[in-house]
């Protein structure tokens, strides 16, 4: 996709403040934090979002999510973390290449 912005991080167009890479996954801090810690995963391949996933992609959400939970601890969240998937202009997604946010850190996260 020439104009997603996630797709130029990924290809190093725009900068990012990367934690961590693989072949298939890219993570880096949020631009705009909401917590102390808040950084997102996404894939590499340009998928629109969580609502355009089908079976073809069960795994790589499944690596997504496992890679949540092992980078918030590196990221040092051992007390817990929030993970997010904005999906669609109804569920408040801005960016529309698939990401899930991990946030949290000593502020108190709202309940929502
Ligand atoms: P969404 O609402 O789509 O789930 O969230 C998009 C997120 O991407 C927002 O939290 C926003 O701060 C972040 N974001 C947008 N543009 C950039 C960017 O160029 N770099 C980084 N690191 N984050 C961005
Ligand atoms: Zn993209």
């Amino acid at each position: 996709m020439l104009d997603c912005i996630f797709c130029k991080i990924v290809k190093k167009q725009i900068p990012s403040k990367n934690i961590y890479e693989d072949d298939e996954l890219l993570a880096f801090h949020d631009i705009h934090p909401i917590a102390p810690v808040h950084f997102m995963i996404i894939p590499k391949i340009h998928v629109d979002s969580l609502g355009y996933c089908t079976v073809v992609h069960q795994a790589l959400l499944g690596k997504m999510l496992l890679l949540a939970a092992k980078l918030a601890k590196e990221q040092g969240l051992e007390n817990g973390f929030r993970t997010m998937i904005n999906t669609g202009h109804g569920g408040g997604q801005e960016v529309f290449h698939l990401h899930v946010h991990v946030f949290g850190g000593d502020a108190l996260l709202p309940r929502t």
